[in-house]
């Protein structure tokens, strides 16, 4: 069982900021910049392109809608979009609130209190259309 599969079954807690039948949207713990968001598909599939071409196009669009509510709460010069996965076996896409390019490079990041990602993931959430 993937570490997100724990989140999505609460085994571990998590700083949700939108959830429907198939699809979690919650806080990098490590992020590259405020406002860094995993969406993730309840269904644990290791890698992206092995979803059914409907199952991908379903989380393009609820990633979609979690980006439109990460651009109304944070100030940035766009959201920026990257599919990894190399230390989570369990597909996500990474939604980062980008100013410059060393933001999409995941090697600088943020150090945010319990506090500021309690706040954060509700301002998102609020935003969540
Ligand atoms: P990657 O698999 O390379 O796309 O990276 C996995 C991402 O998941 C990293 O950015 C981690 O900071 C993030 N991550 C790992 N565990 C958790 C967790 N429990 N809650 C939130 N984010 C996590």
């Amino acid at each position: 069982m993937s570490i997100f599969t724990k989140i999505i079954t609460g085994e571990i807690p998590s700083y949700k900021v939108a959830e429907d039948d198939n699809f979690i949207a919650f806080l990098d713990i490590n992020p590259n910049a405020k406002g860094h968001t995993l969406v993730v598909p309840k269904k644990e599939e290791d890698k992206i392109f092995d979803l059914s071409k409907e199952e991908y196009s379903s989380l393009m669009d609820f990633s979609y809608r979690v980006a439109k509510a990460i651009e109304k709460t944070i100030v940035c010069k766009r959201v920026g979009m990257s599919v990894i996965g190399l230390e989570v076996p369990h597909v996500h896409v990474h939604l980062i609130p980008l100013n410059s390019m060393a933001d999409i490079q995941f090697s600088q990041k943020v150090k945010l209190s319990n506090d500021e990602f309690i706040a954060l993931a509700k301002s998102i959430s609020k935003n969540f259309e």
